[in-house]
């Protein structure tokens, strides 16, 4: 093994924990010497992070699905990149993996570590680096499994899907046209409803900056046999406007609530709840952890539909490690279009 003991390791740690949406003082950027892999080990080249509302929530302390990140940690990141030293057989120099990279520009990975630290080999034949991030990657997961397993569309059914230019909207709406449903999107400005609609073959899609009553004049006009399956993306108002439309049975599907992620008072929660007790419809949560044993499922279909164009990935990407404390505010005032990607390193 070549020795790498010269190579720095650039990294951005959480100093503080943000009240509302973080600032340049909650973080921290730091330097130090890359670590040699033991026994077993692997040394790993960062070479693109997934930049992901969740982030925000790691950054708060308390009670959640999975550990905050502590003060003076290395932020959590998942990442792509390639193994530039190996200790084990398994893994070549050269080879692609995704894995738990953190913010950082190098990760060792020792033996013990491969599975919490989520390592794993990615084939490019199958999808570009950055599409193993979207479409293949942890939001492809969770818009594929949280439709199919908790929304179960049906063919003839009305779909609608806020944030649906997003990293997690663009596969669900993608899917649900795949299964011949009616598919509406939500999504905030003309130019992220029109390719939605033209690129993505959505059947309408409504923007909700448009106005006050837009959210709930175009679920109107879009959905004129009311909502069978909703998938959530962004909570508040525009769940509340969406419960108000929803037919008999319907399944909503909770993913996630930007909308409310930096939010300095109480979460606002949905006030047309008892919509679910007069249509007997339900809503749930999901984690896309809990199906990462059926991963390699879902990476295989979906990596068909890309290679034969039935389905198309977009992904925003900025270039460059210190861009990352103003690049992961992107995802909360809507600047990305597509899936935010920070690359860290040329492949
Ligand atoms: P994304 O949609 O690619 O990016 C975030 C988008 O949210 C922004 O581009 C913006 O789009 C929209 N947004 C921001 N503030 C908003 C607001 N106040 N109201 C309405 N929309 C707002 O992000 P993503 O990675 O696909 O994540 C989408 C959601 O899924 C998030 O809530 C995330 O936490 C959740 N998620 C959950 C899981 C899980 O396991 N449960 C896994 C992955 C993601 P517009 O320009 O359209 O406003």
């Amino acid at each position: 093994m070549p020795t790498l003991t010269a190579l720095t390791n650039h990294q951005i740690r959480l100093a503080s924990r943000p009240v509302g949406l973080p600032t340049p003082a909650n973080w921290q950027f730091t330097d130090e010497p890359v670590q040699q892999p033991g026994e077993g080990g692997v040394l790993l080249k960062t070479l693109a992070l997934s930049l992901d509302p969740a982030m925000r929530g790691w950054m708060n302390e308390g009670k959640s699905y999975i550990p905050p990140v502590g003060i003076g940690e290395v932020m959590r990141a998942g990442g792509v990149g390639v193994v530039i030293a190996s200790n084990n057989p398994a893994y070549a120099v050269g080879d692609h993996v995704s894995a738990g990279f953190g913010v950082q520009e190098y990760l060792t990975l020792e033996n013990a570590d491969f599975k919490r630290g989520g390592l794993v080999k990615i084939d490019l034949g199958m999808g570009s680096l950055t599409q193993w991030l979207n479409v293949l990657g942890m939001p492809g997961m969770t818009g594929y499994f949280g439709l199919m397993d908790v929304g179960q569309p049906k063919a003839g059914e009305t779909v609608v899907v806020s944030g649906a230019a997003g990293a997690v909207g663009q596969t669900v709406g993608q899917m649900a046209k795949l299964k011949d449903c009616r598919v509406v999107g939500i999504a905030g400005g003309a130019a992220k409803c029109d390719w939605v609609v033209k690129e993505l073959g959505f059947d309408a899609c409504i923007d909700y900056k448009a106005g006050p009553s837009a959210v709930r004049d175009g679920l109107k006009e879009h959905c004129p046999t009311g909502v069978d399956v909703y998938f959530d993306n962004v909570g508040g108002e525009i769940l509340d406007a969406v419960l108000a439309r929803i037919n008999r049975s319907a399944r909503i599907i909770i993913c996630g609530a930007i909308s409310q992620y930096n939010n300095t008072t109480a979460v606002q929660g949905p006030k047309n709840y008892l919509s679910l007790l007069v249509n007997r419809a339900r809503m749930e949560g999901i984690v896309v952890f809990d199906y990462a044993d059926r991963y390699h499922l879902a990476v295989a279909e979906m990596a068909d539909y890309l290679k034969s164009g039935k389905m198309k990935s977009k992904e925003d990407v900025v270039t460059g490690l210190n861009n990352f404390p103003e690049a992961l505010n992107k995802l909360f005032s809507g600047e990305n279009f597509g899936k935010l990607v920070l690359e860290v390193a040329a492949n």
